[in-house]
């Protein structure tokens, strides 16, 4: 075991949901620790020939419900704090949706954006050289997060298959062609839809003619739009990290889409108007989802928010103290672990069928997703009206409670 940490918004939401259950010191400590923490440096020569040394993390939370489980981050801002609060907060998404698996998470500190993909695979070949002894199907499963996708996902299956042999079941989120499931990179997204469908039925609010608008236009954010506007929810306007539009009729995604891929950024898109990016939480909405990076509702910004409900699509993408702000003012949140574990759940399935040799079609992936997903949202909501709690407090009650029943029936 490690020395202790302090993560923000987990540790107060473990803390809480510990004093409520009546679990002592001991199980909250152990919430809080990281079973295993990984440092590595990783040299890689760039295409200028010049020597570059990049830092990489794999955090290990707990595996008392199953293997560790949990994305690969590449952005210039991964730390060894960041990485450790997103694995803890993976043991609880798992527990959350009752999934055989435990928490983890990685990242490397490096800009992709301005790396060739040659050095980007050297990297992320040589990152798995480096720890390859402590991943695999059953002891940590990595997955895309912010700055990694399928490709990235495929060069980690390719060097552990080299090493372990033929091993697909060492990583979720592959390229279809490597074992990837149907439905995994919408999964996020998609799940999301599923989780808001059930609030609003379950409150009786229609979603037909609501109002959206979503920061961060990557796999979570362009896939919850398009699940929101599935739904009948018009969505307002939408962001990336360099610019930020609106559409009082509703954003034309494929258009948006098709910006992107030629310019790099939605601005200028027809029919579109551009946005101050640090204006669009003030815009009137009902479901304001950010899916960019953590944090990015804070104690400067919470109180102009002019939102009925955030759901969170990102990994705590709001500070301790802008959540409490926000419940003071009756802005409800549906939390992360909650509004993002589609994606954590098709991985699951995705795991599942390469430990079997199985596909699944699409078909049999939604439904199963709309099962566990739903189940779980439905759990919440209603531990949340029973108990009085916000739903981040009902939400963790739930998951703390599961990961406490499996440590004690390790005999621990
Ligand atoms: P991604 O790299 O695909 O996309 C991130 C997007 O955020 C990009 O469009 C980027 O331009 C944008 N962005 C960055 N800074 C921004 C800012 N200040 N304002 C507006 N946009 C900004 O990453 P992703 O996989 O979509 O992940 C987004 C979030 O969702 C992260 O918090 C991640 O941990 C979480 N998440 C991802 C998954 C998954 O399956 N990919 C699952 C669960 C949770």
């Amino acid at each position: 075991m490690t020395d202790k940490y302090m993560p923000t918004s987990y540790e107060s939401s473990v803390a809480a949901a510990c004093e409520r259950l009546g679990y002592g010191p001991t199980i909250e400590s152990l919430m809080s620790l990281a079973a295993l923490e990984l440092k590595v440096e990783i040299p890689v020569v760039r295409d200028n020939g010049e020597l570059a040394i990049f830092t990489g993390y794999r955090v290990q939370h707990q595996n008392v419900r199953g293997p560790c489980k949990g994305g690969l981050r590449y952005h210039p801002g991964v730390d060894i704090r960041e990485v450790r609060e997103l694995a803890a907060l993976m043991t609880m998404k798992t527990a959350l949706a009752d999934i055989p698996l435990g928490g983890g998470k990685g990242g490397i500190a490096c800009n992709p954006h301005e790396m060739s993909q040659r050095e980007l695979e050297v990297l992320t070949r040589k990152f798995v050289k480096r720890i390859h002894r402590e991943i695999g199907p059953n002891s940590d499963i990595m997955a895309p997060d912010v700055g990694t996708n399928a490709q990235t996902m495929g060069w980690i299956h390719s060097e552990y298959s080299a090493i372990y042999g033929h091993s697909p079941a060492a990583v979720t989120g592959k390229p279809l062609a490597l074992g990837g499931s149907p439905g995994r990179d919408k999964a996020t997204g998609h799940g999301l839809g599923i989780v808001v469908a059930e609030y609003a039925r379950l409150h009786d609010k229609p979603l037909k003619g609501a109002t959206a608008v979503v920061q961060g236009f990557g796999n979570v954010g362009f896939h919850a739009a398009q699940a929101l506007i599935s739904l009948g929810v018009k969505v307002i306007a939408i962001s990336d990290s360099r610019s930020a539009v609106h559409h009082g009729e509703g954003i034309d995604l494929a258009a948006l889409s098709a910006q992107k891929r030629a310019r790099g950024s939605l601005k200028d898109t027809d029919g579109h108007n551009p946005v101050e990016p640090d204006a669009l939480f003030e815009i009137p909405c009902d479901y304001l989802v950010p899916a960019a990076l953590g944090n990015a509702i804070h104690a400067g910004n919470a109180a102009r928010l002019a939102c009925r409900t955030v759901v969170e699509g990102a990994n705590t993408p709001i500070t301790a103290e802008a959540d409490l702000m926000l419940r003071e003012r009756g802005v409800t949140i549906i939390p992360d672990i909650l509004a993002n574990a589609g994606g954590v759940i098709v991985s699951y399935f995705e795991w599942v069928q390469n430990l079997q040799r199985q596909v699944w079609s699409l078909e049999k992936v939604d439904t199963e997703l709309e099962l566990i997903l739903g189940n779980a949202a439905r759990g919440v909501f209603a531990h949340a009206a029973e108990a009085n709690l916000d739903l981040r407090s009902a939400a963790f009650d739930i998951a703390v409670r599961r990961v406490k029943e499996a440590l004690d029936a390790t005999g621990f």
